[in-house]
């Protein structure tokens, strides 16, 4: 069914970068045998499902939609994909983003611009643009993103799907390409909140390859979906719908504020002080974190090598320079700038401090309330071309985003309504480790 799907509509929205279509049948027909019998089956037992492009699939090339790796077969599988196959889903192929998940608006790609499933004139997001739109475009049921930025959170709200950030350390890493190793997390991209926590059940939890990974025990986040939110406490801080801020996108959010007090919720303003530097925190801090990762693409290790090198310095340089895109060398080089000596202390280290701050706002809110509530962008999906030429209004689109990265709280974006015929996304953040209240709020809309 769901090559069948990508058969129609897969030239419009342009959502994959390989197709699977041998194995994925294989599998099927293996599953579609054990169907018949009494053998107990897994969670998601034949669901099909689409992965983000910068998550290693062993034997299926993974490229984070860079050149630098257009050849780069992986010899093994990241843990969140060994956990798929274990809830027995069918991987259906590799997903579109922008190169090495930099990016909001899937423009950043070297191979191809995903397109909104709602209007293909319109970016459908980024990083994530594939992982959201395959799964608004009914190409597959479930998939899987990345978020360092907002890049699972942003894509679900321009396409109108549910997008999870999960708390930092919630799911292991191991097998995602890193870009800023500190903020990165994988999550689910699905049509409704229940699929979502489903989702997150199968690839959450300690994984002795990721450090990082945390030993918290996975609750049983399906039933967390009560639909109880009576005497439920929301902060919504006044700097997510000031400036900047469209006013069908601030209604929108006030609109779930009475569908929420009408169930038995109370809400005050609050403020998050620090917001106002979020953006340069994170670009200072991921772009640092990004030059140190991504030293390991020289054209000897990996992927695309050039041909014309005589000394192996030239090899390095010339391969650097003909393998990555525009926006990622912008960032190395910001981020080599940053890290320099010289300048760390007045740079990285100054944004390290910054980092701190913002993370004691959300401590500070959070000891007084459940969650947080804002809208996921400023506005709806903008058009493709629109922002490619500043960077930094491109950048802005994270501005609501970004934070919850910074702080490590876990984020969703479900749909909210539209404007003008385009999804809006409202965003529910939540304590460390609380996707469960996170998850109660979001059915409350279902
Ligand atoms: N748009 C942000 C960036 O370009 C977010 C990226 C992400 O979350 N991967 O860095």
């Amino acid at each position: 069914e769901s090559y069948k799907r990508i058969s129609e509509v897969e030239d419009q929205v342009q959502a994959f970068l390989t197709l699977d279509e041998e194995k994925a049948r294989e599998t099927a027909r293996t599953m579609d045998e054990k169907l018949h019998t009494d053998e107990s089956k897994g969670l998601l037992f034949g669901m099909p499902i689409g992965v983000k492009d910068n998550i290693v699939t062993k034997g299926l090339r993974t490229t984070c939609a860079s050149k630098i790796l257009h050849n780069f077969d992986p010899i093994y599988d990241a843990t969140v994909v060994n956990k798929l196959h274990d809830a027995e889903t069918i991987t259906i192929g590799k997903l579109n983003m922008d190169e090495f998940a930099m990016g909001s608006s899937n423009e950043n790609s070297a191979y191809k611009k995903t397109r909104n499933p709602w209007d293909l004139d319109r970016v459908p997001g980024g990083s994530s643009g594939g992982s959201a739109a395959s799964v608004a475009a009914g190409e597959v049921l479930f998939s899987l993103g990345s978020d360092t930025g907002g890049s699972i959170r942003q894509p679900a709200s321009f396409c109108g799907v549910v997008g999870m950030k999960p708390t930092y350390g919630r799911v292991s890493r191991f097998g995602l390409v890193a870009f800023a190793s500190s903020l990165d997390q994988i999550g689910p991209i699905t049509r409704t909140v229940e699929d979502n926590a489903y989702l997150l059940q199968s690839i959450a939890g300690l994984d002795s390859m990721d450090s990082t990974s945390a030993n918290v025990t996975v609750p049983n986040f399906v039933e967390s979906l009560t639909g109880d939110i009576k005497g439920l406490k929301i902060a919504v801080p006044k700097e997510y719908l000031g400036e900047g801020v469209n006013e069908e996108v601030r209604q929108s959010v006030l609109d779930a504020l009475k569908v929420l007090e009408s169930l038995g919720a109370t809400w005050e303003e609050v403020s998050l002080p620090h917001s106002k530097y979020a953006l340069a925190t994170y670009y200072l801090l991921s772009s640092s974190e990004a030059s140190a990762n991504l030293a390991r693409f020289d054209g000897v290790r990996y992927g695309y090598r050039t041909e014309n090198a005589e000394r192996l310095i030239d090899l390095y340089k010339k391969t650097r320079a003909e393998g990555f895109g525009d926006e990622v060398k912008r960032r190395i080089m910001l981020g080599t700038f940053a890290l320099s000596s010289g300048y760390y202390d007045a740079y990285y280290k100054k944004a390290q401090k910054v980092r701190t701050l913002i993370k004691n706002d959300f401590e500070h809110v959070f000891n007084k309330y459940d969650v947080i509530i804002g809208p996921t962008t400023p506005t709806p999906a903008f058009k493709i071309g629109e922002n490619t030429k500043d960077p930094l209004t491109m950048y802005a689109n994270d501005i609501l985003t970004i934070p919850v990265n910074l702080a490590g709280v876990p984020g969703i974006s479900i749909p909210c309504g539209f404007d003008k015929g385009l999804p809006l996304g409202l965003q529910i953040i939540g304590k460390h480790f609380d996707e469960q209240t996170i998850y109660r709020v979001a059915h409350a809309f279902e």
